[in-house]
């Protein structure tokens, strides 16, 4: 839950790739401690506009400011602030866990227990093995420890459980609420919908480059029931990743 203090603030945001204008002047702000989504299809701007807040990427116009720093003129003081995922091509795939870490920590000039970095998101048992032996969700959840190395105030996640099972987004979603329930700011992007709503404090809808819609999930669902909406079926009380999830257990496994 956020402490009403605005930690990034975006005002009318552009950006164009030549002529086409993939973010077209848009307003939002994040509070400290929330987890904040952006949602929307494919090539709505999401990426876009999450990496221009991590400084990765240059705006046309607008003004974006991370935790009081302009992107324009602080970058350095951002990058010691946030947390942000590397490609999957970034990691060596022939190094260890262990040697990773300690490749990611020296370049942040960190020190850190590498063993419960690991441990954070249930990765101990594979400290030795290499990046390139890892299942899917077990990549993610590396990825996500990497963003902790510098203990950032904001983590960003851009389409953090894409291509997971049931059970591995599952505990991506607990691991990233046991973040925010260290202090940490969360941004994700998503384009699933049960993800933002379990666990987003607030969400801003993009499409084409706007943002068309921002609130809490609850309050935009009763804002569309307000509207006389209703769902076509009778919702039953479980679905079918409820039957799966029920079937196969959820614990962590070798995802
Ligand atoms: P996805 O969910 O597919 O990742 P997204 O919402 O993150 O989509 P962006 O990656 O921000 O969307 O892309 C927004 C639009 O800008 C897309 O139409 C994309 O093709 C275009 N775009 C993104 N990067 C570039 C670039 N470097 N050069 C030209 N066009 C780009």
């Amino acid at each position: 839950m956020n402490n009403g203090k605005k930690i990034i603030e975006v005002k009318n945001l552009k950006k164009q790739y030549g002529d086409f204008h993939a973010v077209k002047g848009i307003d939002f702000e994040v509070y400290e401690g929330e987890i904040f989504g952006l949602l929307g299809p494919n090539g709505a701007g999401k990426t876009t506009t999450l990496e221009i807040m991590e400084t990765l990427r240059d705006k046309t116009s607008g003004a974006v400011l991370v935790n009081g720093f302009d992107v324009d003129k602080h970058q350095q003081e951002i990058k010691q602030i946030i947390g942000v995922q590397l490609q999957a091509a970034g990691y060596y795939p022939g190094l260890t866990l262990l040697e990773l870490l300690s490749l990611f920590s020296g370049l942040y000039n960190r020190d850190i227990d590498k063993m419960e970095m690991l441990g954070r998101v249930g990765l101990q048992d594979k400290a030795r093995a290499k990046h390139k032996e890892l299942s899917g969700g077990q990549k993610q959840r590396f990825s996500i420890a990497t963003t902790l190395i510098n203990d950032p105030k904001i983590v960003f996640l851009d389409e953090p459980t894409t291509g997971l099972d049931p059970q591995a987004r599952r505990n991506l979603w607990d691991l990233i609420r046991a973040i925010q329930a260290q202090g940490k700011t969360v941004v994700i992007t998503t384009h699933y919908m049960d993800e933002a709503e379990n666990l987003c404090d607030r969400v801003g809808v993009m499409e084409s480059g706007k943002i068309i819609a921002m609130d809490t999930p609850d309050k935009l669902i009763d804002n569309l029931v307000a509207k006389g909406f209703e769902r076509k079926k009778e919702v039953k009380k479980a679905n079918l990743e409820d039957v799966f999830l029920s079937l196969t257990g959820k614990e962590w496994r070798d995802d």
